[in-house]
């Protein structure tokens, strides 16, 4: 399986950013990378990083409905036509500050999949879960609610996102997100069946440069959800270049 390293912009992102993606695109084109490489811009800036991005761009965020009057949201199928490929669902943040439960974040995941979208469904525990010995029990409940029947390596991908992880600088340890991957697979296989196997696993939360290649090199890590790190060209390169070739 190929990796993927996909940068989550949030929100994050005027016409001047276009000029990180077009650095990337140099840097990508000189030196082809070990990993598939996505990018989640704001939803204003898609059109426009479309018509420059040699790599493949992603929402971060869909409405669970087709269209209609849904003043403010956004479709699937808008990310697909200005030229997604997949789409983030289930973030935290969107779990924590928008309320979104696990019923929301399955119906985002098959109107991803009407529309042609692959799904990155987002899971993860808080460091109070954690503490209290829950970490792999949230997981796994999120995952059998979040993750709707029909999942397979084409339209789905997992990210694995700790919350207190994201943005603080702090990681779980090498040996806990090996155990969570290989709960999270043992999970996914279960209820999916040996298909699951090929189910790309991303860890995300504080990825830099100099932590990728020993987070990325674990087993079941199938790449990373990178937040902060993607903004910029030169570090999300020094994730990028942290995948090891097949
Ligand atoms: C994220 O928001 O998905 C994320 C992983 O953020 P950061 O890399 O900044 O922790």
């Amino acid at each position: 399986m190929r990796s993927l390293v996909a940068g989550n912009w949030k929100m994050n992102g005027l016409a001047a950013s276009l000029a990180e993606l077009e650095s990337l695109k140099a840097a990508l084109a000189a030196a082809a990378p070990a990993c598939e490489v996505l990018v989640c811009p704001p939803f204003t800036l898609l059109a426009q990083a479309a018509a420059v991005c040699g790599v493949a761009l992603g929402g971060q965020d869909c409405s669970p409905r087709d269209g209609g009057a849904f003043t403010g949201d956004i479709s699937a199928a808008m990310l697909k036509d200005a030229g997604a490929s997949s789409v983030i669902v289930g973030h935290s943040e969107r779990r924590q500050i928008h309320g979104e439960r696990d019923s929301d974040v399955a119906a985002k995941a098959q109107a991803a999949w009407r529309a042609g979208l692959s799904a990155i469904i987002c899971v993860g525990e808080t460091e109070a879960q954690r503490d209290a010995g829950n970490a792999h029990g949230i997981c796994s409940g999120q995952l059998d609610a979040s993750v709707p029947d029909g999942a397979t390596p084409q339209n789905t991908i997992i990210a694995y996102e700790p919350v207190w992880a994201i943005g603080t600088g702090k990681t779980p340890t090498l040996d806990d997100i090996k155990a969570m991957h290989a709960h999270i697979r043992s999970c996914l296989v279960t209820r999916l069946g040996e298909g699951a196997r090929g189910i790309r696993l991303l860890y995300g939360g504080s990825v830099k440069p100099d932590n990728a290649a020993d987070i990325l090199n674990l087993p079941e890590v199938n790449g990373a959800l990178v937040g902060g790190a993607s903004l910029k060209a030169s570090d999300f390169l020094g994730i990028i270049g942290a995948i090891k070739p097949a």
